[in-house]
């Protein structure tokens, strides 16, 4: 599968699932651009480095995910979009009687509606090109819930929901819009869960890893980065032409239960 010639956005690509999709798509020959809120030099020599390592064109492009003109602002910048993997994301955990509101803003901005603006941007970019893929980084909890993530569970579901419309508006074009929805994935995200989650159930932090984070997981093991990035790379592909407005779960079982 070559994605040569191609260049595809992924939101969110600094750490993570992000990063991983962004070294597999490079992998695959595509030319890639980076993103998160911040610009460090570390950002930049990222992107030098997965460059370097796969011979393709990588740019770092700072952008705001939880601000609508930044969002679009990114895929003005970078001056093509044939490929765009909205994945940007962030988690709060706590009772919906004592959830932050500024919290609720930020998850349905970031994890939801920067997905509208970023596709909103890209798809007159795809539609003149002739061919387009948008991939959105969903979750086990876009076909399920959990207590305490109110927010996160209501942008999952969402960006299904968008990732259905989307797949209908284009479906008569070379166009193809699905979402990818990993169970856990051990990244800074789902680090960050396991110290409260240790001190909660009074155990170990190992202990929380494998009796509660991955209690809902079949497969007792967490997801990989490079397994998404491969599920990705598999959407853009012309096996996947025909696959649009639907959810690929790479979750070890956790939606059969
Ligand atoms: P992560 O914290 O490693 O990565 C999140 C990325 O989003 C980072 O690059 C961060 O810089 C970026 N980001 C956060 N706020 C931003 C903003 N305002 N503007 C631009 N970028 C911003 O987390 P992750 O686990 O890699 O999560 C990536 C995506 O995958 C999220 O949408 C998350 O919901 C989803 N996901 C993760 C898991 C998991 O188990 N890790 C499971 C299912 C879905």
């Amino acid at each position: 599968m070559s994605l040569k010639g191609k260049t595809a956005v992924i939101t969110g690509s600094n750490s993570g699932i992000g990063l991983g999709v962004a070294q597999e798509l490079a992998r695959a020959g595509a030319d890639v651009v980076i993103n998160s809120f911040t610009d460090t030099p570390e950002d930049h020599r990222l992107a030098e480095s997965i460059g370097k390592d796969h011979g393709v064109t990588v740019r770092y492009i700072q952008a705001d995910m939880s601000k609508p003109d930044q969002c679009r602002a990114l895929i003005e910048q970078a001056g093509a979009c044939d490929i765009l993997v909205n994945n940007a994301g962030i988690q709060h955990v706590a009772p919906i009687d004592e959830f932050p509101t500024e919290k609720w803003d930020a998850i349905i901005a970031i994890n939801l509606s920067s997905a509208f603006h970023t596709t909103a941007a890209a798809l007159p970019m795809m539609r003149k090109a002739g061919w387009g893929r948008i991939v959105n980084i969903a979750s086990a909890h876009g076909l399920t819930a959990s207590p305490f993530k109110s927010a996160y569970v209501a942008a999952k579901h969402g960006i299904v929901g968008l990732t259905k419309t989307t797949g209908l508006e284009t479906a008569r074009e070379a166009i193809t819009c699905n979402a990818i929805c990993p169970g856990y994935v051990l990244t800074p995200l789902v680090e960050a869960q396991i110290p409260d989650t240790a001190k909660k159930y009074d155990m170990t932090e190992e202990e929380a890893k494998q009796k509660v984070i991955l209690e809902r997981q079949p497969s007792k093991e967490f997801a990989t980065v490079e397994q998404v990035g491969g599920t990705a790379v598999f959407l853009c592909s012309d096996a996947a032409a025909q696959i649009t407005g639907t959810t690929i779960s790479v979750d070890g079982g956790w939606t059969a239960l």
